[in-house]
């Protein structure tokens, strides 16, 4: 048997909605058709960002509608000494440096491609005079870093042009999620990512803090992101709705619908087991949609 590690990795910014529900849905039934286990990681490493209640909310949400994790819930929270040990070693290779730019400078001046700002390296040789050290940054290559995307297929990106050295530590002492993505990844033994696409352009930053730190690169595979019919990614600035444990089949239902799995109309209104029994069967990757984005139901 292969071994097969995956993992749902939310943010307790808010509750669960459903594009958080085809991120938990696609990667517990890809880990299980491997007979893979399926680990949580509440992802709860910045405090302003974070609602009370919301890690153990989406914890409830996530029993509501019958997932079976493997071990127990790792806590970002509880794991900043580790991702300073992970500085420490990037610091050693001579990869970070300290950066003096404040929010304000960045937005005048850095470069906007596509919509991302790129790091224009003001402090890559040195802080200017007179000036204080806000957040760490590691450098990027100017070579392309590529991985093959089990859905999206071949993907690459020039970081130093895409992207710039970017953050590890912010300039309020937190560590960023790029860096504690890798490190928790690694010491969950993860093989195997499945997440929604709005993470694909993170996942060459991950590489390469992986290659970095010598740790090994997971295989991924990145689902559609759902949107509202505006366009705009489901998430609690876009005011997406929570998912209600009440209709828990039928968002399973709705949800298998979105990645491409044609459940039969009946399993909307089947029993909850039944809809996880159909899900383990006929799971099938192949069939997810190769798309960015796509709209989430209108009732979801
Ligand atoms: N915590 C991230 C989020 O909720 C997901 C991280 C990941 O899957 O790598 O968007």
């Amino acid at each position: 048997m292969t071994l097969y590690r995956g993992r749902f990795a939310p943010s307790p910014t808010g509750p669960l909605h459903f594009g958080s529900l085809v991120a938990a849905l696609g990667s517990c039934l890809e880990a299980r058709s491997h007979g893979g286990q399926w680990l949580v990681r509440m992802e709860d490493l910045d405090p302003p960002r974070a609602q009370p209640g919301a890690a153990e909310l989406i914890l409830r949400t996530l029993e509501d509608f019958a997932f079976e994790w493997d071990g127990a819930v790792m806590r970002q929270s509880e794991r900043s000494e580790t991702y300073a040990q992970a500085i420490a070693q990037l610091h050693a290779r001579g990869a970070l440096y300290d950066c003096a730019c404040t929010r304000k400078e960045l937005s005048d001046s850095a470069l906007v491609l596509e919509g991302e700002r790129v790091y224009p390296g003001t402090c890559r040789n040195g802080l200017p005079p007179g000036r204080r050290a806000h957040a760490v940054r590691v450098r990027v290559p100017n070579h392309a870093i590529a991985f093959a995307d089990t859905i999206r297929g071949s993907i690459s990106q020039i970081l130093e042009r895409e992207v710039g050295d970017f953050v590890v530590r912010r300039a309020d002492g937190l560590h960023a999620y790029q860096l504690a993505v890798v490190v928790d990844d690694a010491a969950q033994s993860i093989t195997d990512v499945v997440r929604g696409a709005d993470l694909l352009a993170s996942t060459p930053r991950q590489i390469h803090l992986q290659r970095l730190l010598e740790l090994p690169t997971p295989r991924y595979a990145h689902l559609p992101a759902a949107v509202n019919a505006l366009g705009a990614k489901l998430s609690k600035q876009t005011l997406a709705r929570p998912l209600d444990p009440a209709r828990a089949a039928a968002t399973i239902a709705a949800a298998l619908a979105f990645l491409g799995q044609a459940p039969p109309p009946e399993l909307a209104r089947a029993a909850l087991r039944e809809v996880w029994d159909w899900s383990l069967a006929h799971w099938n990757l192949d069939r997810v949609p190769r798309q960015h984005a796509l709209p989430a139901p209108a009732d979801a």
